[in-house]
C-alpha cells in the first residue's frame, strides 16, 4: 500500500482548496524555472527513465512518445491535453481538474517546453462545466503570476494555454477525432499514418496527452525519475489513480501504487464488495472497454498493465467496475454494447454495422431468445470488428462481449435452455 509521502495528488478530494496559493503550498510551481533551465532533452530523458506509461488507457511509454516529435522545428508544435474523459466507469481526470488544476497546468507547460510547443490546448469534455470553470480560473491565476505567457516562469520561454470545451461525443476522446473537433470539424478519427507527431493539429506536429499523465510530470521531475520508478513494478512503475465504482461499500477515486492487488485495492479503499468477497461475480478493471475478469481471477490479479494483459484484460483507464452476484451480467454487458453502438461515428463498416449487430444479439441473449450457435456467431462478429476499424472504438465494442463469452458462456447457454424450456411448457 502506498505511503503518504509518495502520494502525488495531495488534495484529490478537494479538502484543502485549489487556488494558486494553496497549490503552491502543496508544492506546485516550486522551482519550475530551474526545471525548464535543465533543457528539453533532460525532461524527455527523465520521463523516459521514470518509465511513466500513459494514463489515458493505452499505456504507451510517455517519454518515448514525446521523443517522436520532430527535433527540427519548421512549423509550430502543439501539446494537446485530452481532458475528454468519457469512458464509462472512469472519473479520475475530473478530480484532477476540479481539485488540483495547477498540477495539470504546470505539467502542460513542462511537456510543451520539452516538445518545443509554445501553445497548449486543453480539450475538456463539454459536460464538465464546473471543472472548466475551475481550470479557467486556474489558468488566469497562472498568467497573472507570470507562470504562463511571454517569458513563462521567467525562463525566456513563451507558452500559452487555451481551454476548449467539447460537446459531449465519446469519440472525441480518440486523439485524432479530438484534433478534428478542435479544428472545428466533425469529431471523426483520422486514418493513421500520418501520426499526430508529424501531422497533428492544423497539420502541425502535435502530441496528445492524457490529463493524469501530464499532471504527474512536475512531481516526477522534482523528485526524480528513480523515485518514480522505485514505486510499482518493473515496466509498470509509479502511482496511479484508480476509480472504483459499482457494488462496493464505498466507491471512490484513490491513488495507489501500480501493481497493488485488486483485492487489497477494493478492501482497503472501497470498503470491500457489498456482501463480502465471496459475493463478487466479476470486475471490469480498466473502464468499460476492457474485458471483464471473473471472481477467481480477481482474487489473485494485480492492478498493472502487464498483469491484467496476462489475464486477457487490461488496466485501461483504471476505471474499476465491480459487479456482485446480484448482477445480470449479460444485461450489464448489453448495456455497454448499446453505449458503443450509440457512440460509433459511423465512418467504417465493421464498427457502424457491427456495433448494432452486437447490441441486437446481446439483447436477445438477455432473455435467452436465441440458439447456442448464435453465441459463436456473436463471437465471430466481434472477432471481425476487432482490429479492422479506423480507431479503437471497434475494439472497445468487441472486447466486453468477447470477455463475457470467454468467462460466462455456461450462463448464456443456461439462459437459452431456460427460455426454450419455458416456451416448450407453455406450448404443451
Ligand atoms: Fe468511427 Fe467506429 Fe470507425 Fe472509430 S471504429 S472511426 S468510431 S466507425
Amino acid at each position: 500500500m502506498i505511503s503518504s509521502e509518495n502520494i502525488i495528488f495531495k488534495d484529490i478530494y478537494g479538502f484543502d482548496g485549489c487556488s494558486l496559493a494553496k497549490s503552491e503550498k502543496r508544492g506546485d510551481w516550486h522551482s519550475t524555472k530551474s526545471l525548464l533551465e535543465k533543457g528539453s532533452d533532460w525532461i524527455i530523458n527523465e520521463i523516459k527513465a521514470s518509465e511513466l506509461r500513459g494514463r489515458g488507457g493505452a499505456g504507451f511509454p510517455t517519454g518515448l512518445k514525446w521523443s517522436f516529435m520532430p527535433k527540427v522545428k519548421n512549423k509550430p508544435h502543439y501539446i494537446v491535453i485530452n481532458a475528454d474523459e468519457s469512458e464509462p466507469g472512469t472519473c479520475k481526470d475530473r478530480e484532477i481538474m476540479r481539485n488540483e488544476p495547477h498540477k495539470l497546468i504546470e505539467g502542460t507547460l513542462l511537456a510543451g517546453f520539452a516538445m518545443q510547443a509554445n501553445h497548449g490546448f486543453i480539450y475538456i469534455r463539454g459536460e464538465f462545466v464546473e471543472e472548466a470553470k475551475v481550470l479557467d480560473k486556474a489558468i488566469l491565476e497562472a498568467y497573472k503570476k507570470g507562470y504562463l505567457g511571454k517569458n513563462a516562469c521567467n525562463s525566456g520561454f513563451s507558452f500559452d494555454i487555451t481551454l476548449h470545451r467539447g460537446a459531449g461525443a465519446y469519440i472525441c476522446g480518440e486523439e485524432t477525432a479530438l484534433l478534428e473537433s478542435l479544428e472545428g470539424k466533425k469529431g471523426q478519427p483520422r486514418l493513421k499514418p500520418p501520426y499526430p507527431a508529424n501531422v497533428g493539429l492544423y497539420g502541425c506536429p502535435t502530441t496528445v496527452a492524457n490529463v493524469e499523465t501530464v499532471a504527474v510530470v512536475p512531481t516526477i521531475l522534482r523528485r526524480g525519475a528513480s523515485w518514480f520508478s522505485s514505486l510499482g513494478n518493473k515496466n509498470n512503475t509509479g502511482t496511479k489513480l484508480f476509480c472504483i465504482s459499482g457494488h462496493v461499500n464505498s466507491p471512490c477515486v484513490v491513488e495507489e501504487e501500480m501493481g497493488i492487488s485488486l483485492k487489497e485495492l477494493l478492501e482497503k479503499h472501497a470498503g470491500g464488495v457489498i456482501g463480502g468477497w465471496d459475493n463478487l461475480l466479476a470486475v471490469i478493471p480498466g473502464g468499460a472497454s476492457t474485458p471483464l475478469i471473473p471472481a477467481d481471477i480477481c482474487s489473485t490479479v494485480n492492478m498493472d498493465f502487464d498483469s491484467l494483459k496476462n489475464e486477457g484484460s487490461g488496466l485501461g483507464t483504471a476505471g474499476v467496475i465491480v459487479m456482485d452476484k446480484s448482477t445480470d451480467i449479460i444485461k450489464a454487458i448489453w448495456r455497454l454494447s448499446k453505449f458503443y453502438k450509440h457512440e460509433s461515428c459511423g465512418q467504417c463498416t465493421p464498427c457502424r454495422e457491427g456495433t448494432g449487430w452486437v447490441m441486437r444479439s446481446m439483447e436477445k441473449l438477455i432473455e435467452g431468445n436465441a440458439d447456442v450457435i448464435d453465441i459463436d456467431a456473436l463471437k465471430n462478429v466481434c472477432d471481425q470488428i476487432e482490429g479492422h476499424t479506423i480507431c479503437g472504438l471497434g475494439d472497445a465494442a468487441a472486447w466486453p462481449v468477447q470477455g463475457l463469452i470467454k468467462h460466462f458462456r455456461p450462463e448464456i447457454e443456461k439462459r437459452i435452455d431456460n427460455y426454450k424450456n419455458i416456451n416448450l411448457k407453455a406450448a404443451e
